[in-house]
């Protein structure tokens, strides 16, 4: 299929390099490190190979997300998203962007939201999950009561806030030791990042922003799948659920919830997704360069899916939600 749009793809500066390193075998370094640089060479080459006609960019991970110090976050931030915005304006009909933020500080968050969409033009928001904020051990998630007027800002500016998985810190990934080769993508990425999700739909936060939309990646970090055990679970026992939001779970994730195809190319994947959450809500995504743009489209374009949906999933559902002006 020509006319992809990927939503999840990254690359780096070289101060935020090194968090994508250790994640593969030391001699694949040279390799990734060379793929995060590049934008207008092999990456350009290989969208045109594969039918991609526009990447939204956003930075590495978990970079600013893992930088306690609120002011040196910020810095990092709006020095990626000032040189994203530079690269974009080389080739704007093949390359947009969307925000790095420093959630550490919600009011210097907000500022750099309102800078990125209204003076740089991005089209939404990418954050590496949960912020450290003042030392390495003090955690944040986007539920907590001090995020409520950062989401009224997004909601106002409407625009999507993709939420891009992280490891959990070590202290808190004690289930992992001894076997930590399910840190990152091959499992704890998506334990994190799905319960991140749970709790901004627990918490009554789309009672108060309804209009809000979030974007999971890896087709949805398992929650098709576990969304009905979320909500039916023990359905004989009245009262089971408590939380502070107002409807079942599932309905939060079926209005501001979508979810894209990055690095989980499994048609009986992509099949559970479109039967919990709908072809409307699901995009095309590889997340280069951890995963290989051939293995996403050769995948995706042969997948036994309808061609309506073929062309939904790649390609005018991300136009309409990121508002691309693409026809
Ligand atoms: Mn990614």
């Amino acid at each position: 299929m020509r006319g992809k749009v990927g939503l999840e793809e990254h690359f780096a500066i070289p101060e935020t390099l090194d968090d994508s390193r250790g994640f593969f075998p030391e001699h694949i370094w040279g390799e990734l490190k060379a793929r995060l640089l590049d934008l207008h060479d092999n990456r350009l080459r290989l969208m045109d190979e594969h039918g991609i006609e526009m990447m939204l960019l956003s930075l590495n991970a978990p970079v600013v997300q893992a930088i306690p110090d609120p002011a040196r976050a910020n810095d990092v931030a709006r020095k990626a998203n000032d040189y994203l915005a530079r690269e974009i304006q080389k080739r704007p009909g093949r390359f947009q962007g969307l925000a790095a933020l420093p959630m550490q500080d919600p009011d210097m968050a907000i500022r750099e939201l309102d800078r990125s969409i209204r003076d740089l033009g991005f089209k939404g928001v990418l954050v590496n999950g949960f912020s450290q904020v003042g030392d390495a051990d003090t955690v944040v998630y986007y539920d907590m009561p001090q995020y409520r007027p950062f989401w009224s800002v997004l909601e106002q500016l409407d625009v999507p806030f993709y939420l891009h998985p992280r490891n959990p810190l070590r202290r808190d990934a004690r289930i992992y030791a001894g076997a930590e080769w399910l840190l990152g993508p091959s499992w704890a990425f998506g334990q994190e990042t799905a319960v991140h999700a749970l709790r901004l739909m627990g918490s009554g936060l789309f009672d108060e922003h309804p209009k809000l939309s979030i974007v999971l990646g890896h087709m949805g970090e398992g929650l098709p799948f576990s969304m009905w055990r979320v909500d039916n679970c023990n359905a004989w026992v009245e009262d089971r659920h408590s939380y502070p939001a107002k409807r079942k779970i599932a309905d939060y994730f079926l209005e501001n919830f979508y979810i894209t195809t990055s690095g989980n190319f499994r048609t009986q994947a992509l099949i559970n997704a479109m039967l919990e959450i709908g072809a409307d809500r699901i995009m095309f995504s590889t997340d280069w360069p951890f995963e290989n743009i051939d293995h996403a489209a050769i995948w995706f374009d042969a997948a036994d899916i309808s061609e309506n949906d073929r062309l939904k999933i790649g390609r005018t559902n991300a136009i309409d939600l990121f508002k691309l002006g693409l026809s």
